[in-house]
This record gives C-alpha cells, sequence and structure tokens, in this order.
C-alpha cells in the first residue's frame, strides 16, 4: 500500500437523478478505502435555464440546493474521522457566468468542479445525445470544445477542471493530420495561466472510450506546465469511491506528476506521491 495522501472530490448524491447509494455508504467507502478526506460534488441545480426547462434525472431541482449542502455539514458531525469536503460540479455555460457566481458566492465550498458537459444545447457526454456527433466535423468539433474548456477556466469561478477531455467519451476521435499534441499543450498552457488544478478521471475507464480524462499525453503537458491535480472517480454509486486509485496513483507518477493538491476553504495543501 502506497502512503500517499489520497482523496475523492467527485463524487455525487441521489439527488441529481441518475446516482445510487446513500451519503454515509460514500463516507463509510471513502473511510475502509483508506482515504484522507472525501468529497461530495453533486451537479449544481442547472441555474442557466428556468425550472420548466430543467431535467432533474441529470441535477437537483433548484430547491434542493440548500438541503444537500446541509447534508453535507449533518454527515461532518456524523463522521469526525474523516474530513468531509463540500463542493460542487458546476456545469460551465457561455454568458451565463453571473449567475453562476450568484449561486456560488450562496455557499461555503472547499472546492468547485468545474464541467463542460453542453455545447450550446448539446449534452455531449449524454448516452441519449450521440447521434448529434455525426452532425459535425470532429476536428472542429475538437477544437470549440477545447475552446469551452479554456473559457471556463478563464472565468476564475473554479478550483478544479474536471475531465478535460471528456469529448472522447463515446470513442469519437479528431480526423487523421489533427494535433492532438499541439491542442493539449494549447489547452494545458492555459491551465497552467489560470492557475485551476486538473483531475485524473478514472471515470473514463469505465466508459466506452476506456480512458483516463485526461489522456496520459494531456496529463503530461499539464504536469510540464505546473498544473495541480487531484485523483477522482466521479462516483455515482459508494462502491466506486476511491477505486482504482492505486493505478490512476502511477498514472500520474507516470506522467512526471511527484505531488497532488487537496482543498479546503478553497485553499491548497500539497501532498508528495510516494
Ligand atoms: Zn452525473
Ligand atoms: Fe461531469
Ligand atoms: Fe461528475
Ligand atoms: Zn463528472
Amino acid at each position: 500500500m502506497n502512503k500517499t495522501f489520497l482523496v475523492d472530490y467527485h463524487t455525487h448524491t441521489v439527488r441529481c437523478g441518475h446516482a445510487g447509494g446513500t451519503m454515509e455508504e460514500y463516507v463509510e467507502a471513502a473511510i475502509e478505502r483508506g482515504l484522507q478526506e472525501i468529497g461530495f460534488s453533486d451537479h449544481i441545480p442547472w441555474y442557466w435555464v428556468t425550472e420548466e426547462r430543467r431535467d432533474y434525472a441529470i441535477a437537483m431541482p433548484m430547491d434542493q440546493f440548500d438541503d444537500y449542502v446541509q447534508d453535507v455539514r449533518r454527515l461532518r458531525e456524523r463522521y469526525p474521522q474523516i474530513p468531509i469536503r463540500l463542493g460542487v460540479e458546476a456545469d460551465y455555460i457561455p454568458g451565463h457566468e453571473d449567475q453562476l457566481a450568484q449561486i456560488l458566492g450562496r455557499y461555503d465550498w472547499d472546492y468547485v468542479i468545474g464541467s463542460c458537459h453542453f455545447l450550446g444545447e448539446w449534452g455531449f457526454d449524454n448516452p441519449d445525445e450521440t447521434a448529434e456527433y455525426d452532425n459535425w466535423d470532429l476536428g472542429e468539433l475538437y477544437d470549440r470544445f477545447w475552446e469551452l474548456e479554456i473559457a471556463a477556466a478563464r472565468t476564475g469561478l473554479f478550483d478544479i477542471m474536471a475531465h478535460l477531455d471528456l469529448i472522447k467519451k463515446f470513442g469519437h476521435r479528431p480526423p487523421a493530420g489533427y494535433d492532438l499534441l499541439g491542442a493539449y499543450r494549447r489547452v494545458a498552457g492555459a491551465m497552467a495561466e489560470t492557475g485551476v488544478a486538473i483531475e485524473l478521471s478514472v471515470a473514463g475507464t469505465r466508459k466506452p472510450v476506456r480512458e483516463y480524462y485526461p489522456h496520459p499525453d494531456l496529463l503530461r503537458a499539464c504536469c510540464e506546465k505546473g498544473v495541480d491535480l487531484v485523483i477522482s472517480s466521479d462516483a455515482h454509486h459508494p462502491s466506486e469511491v476511491g477505486r482504482d486509485f492505486d493505478a490512476a496513483l502511477r498514472v500520474a507518477a507516470a506522467s512526471g506528476y511527484d505531488r497532488l493538491v487537496s482543498f479546503a476553504r478553497r485553499k491548497r495543501l500539497f501532498h508528495s506521491i510516494r
């Protein structure tokens, strides 16, 4: 067993409509796996549309957001043996930054995870909406996606960017001749400039693409630029909390990382990889 300070900050709850298990079970799984901290980061309510257009199979209703935060705070009293961090996975929707800043401002987050799940109205990581990939030139799609990730990081609203190359989820690759390594350097440089951290997510290994998010080449580019890293599960069930983190740790180390970061009240602490 390694002695690296491991945390899992990317976990969901039943409130989002597509996750299972109780929050207590997530915490107990983290304790059993020997994690040093667990954080919850359920999907933020769809702040960018009106109530009738919200999809409660993707994110909790707005009127449950307080309850979610209270649930996390209550768990801290029940499980004093492990720090329980308060986080959220917040969608980046261009043009709605002010609304997002306002809703984030209501709570004392330990960290905010920034995510790009939408290009316009298209939820490109939604298994029900994959037909839309056929309407795109994949090179253009990748370019649009990178620009979105970079714009998200530049808002300064996020501490950690999630699944940095999520666009590959269903196995759609850029065409031959596409300069993927150049794109990786550009994305990594932008992340470094903004000071945001990224996650190495094992979730992609369970998806059709069967790869980590991000690809080890993008991870290496981020390491070279000095971007901070967390390892995360994107758990939608307690059994996924902290799972396969030893393998992920080896990937991080092989990509050049010698430390991981943790968050408390949006401040960073560093932990060397052993
Ligand atoms: Zn989810
Ligand atoms: Fe996500
Ligand atoms: Fe997630
Ligand atoms: Zn996610």
